[in-house]
């Protein structure tokens, strides 16, 4: 193993990762339909309007639920050797990069970001970054707004089919 402070990368998804995102890009598209379906069912919107309505009110919460996934596969990456680790894992399996607390170092002239201390390209010591804001719970609570959102929308659309 090199001295050298390791600096932090990511490794591309695989296929079977982009295929996860790629479900969960689609599939609040798909069960907004079904949600709406009814509605076309009973004469009272056509093929086109729920297709419309779908596309627009799903693609919302499939633009946060993909983005989330993305999120969460990136997440499970050992940011120090890319190696995947089981979702709760505490150190890396393949490298032991402590995943808990993410450790991450700078040199006060912000240089280089490592993950290891030591010392800058520069000479100057690297010093410990606070740690890491995960921005999964901000995600987390962007994606129940969303949801929330188009059960909302699919209870005022069926408020106004009523009143028709
Ligand atoms: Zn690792
Ligand atoms: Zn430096």
């Amino acid at each position: 193993m090199s001295e050298e402070p390791r600096q932090p990368q990511r490794g591309p998804l695989t296929t079977r990762e982009r295929g996860i995102v790629a479900a969960w890009s689609i599939a609040p598209i798909g069960v907004a339909m079904v949600a709406m379906s009814p509605f076309v069912l009973a004469d009272r919107a056509s093929f086109a309007d729920l297709v419309a309505a779908s596309v627009v009110y799903g693609g919302l919460v499939a633009l946060a639920t993909g983005f989330v996934a993305y999120d969460r596969l990136q997440a499970r990456q050992c940011p120090a050797c890319t190696a995947r680790n089981p979702r709760d894992g505490v150190a890396c399996s393949a490298c032991g990069y402590d995943l808990a607390r993410r450790p991450r170092y700078r040199c006060s002239e912000n240089h280089v970001v490592t993950l290891d201390p030591g010392t800058c390209p520069c000479g100057r010591r690297l010093q410990p970054l606070p740690e890491p804001r995960g921005i999964g719970r901000e995600v987390t609570g962007m994606l129940r707004v969303g949801g929330w959102m188009l059960v909302f929308l699919l209870a005022v659309g069926l408020v106004l089919q009523w009143l028709n």
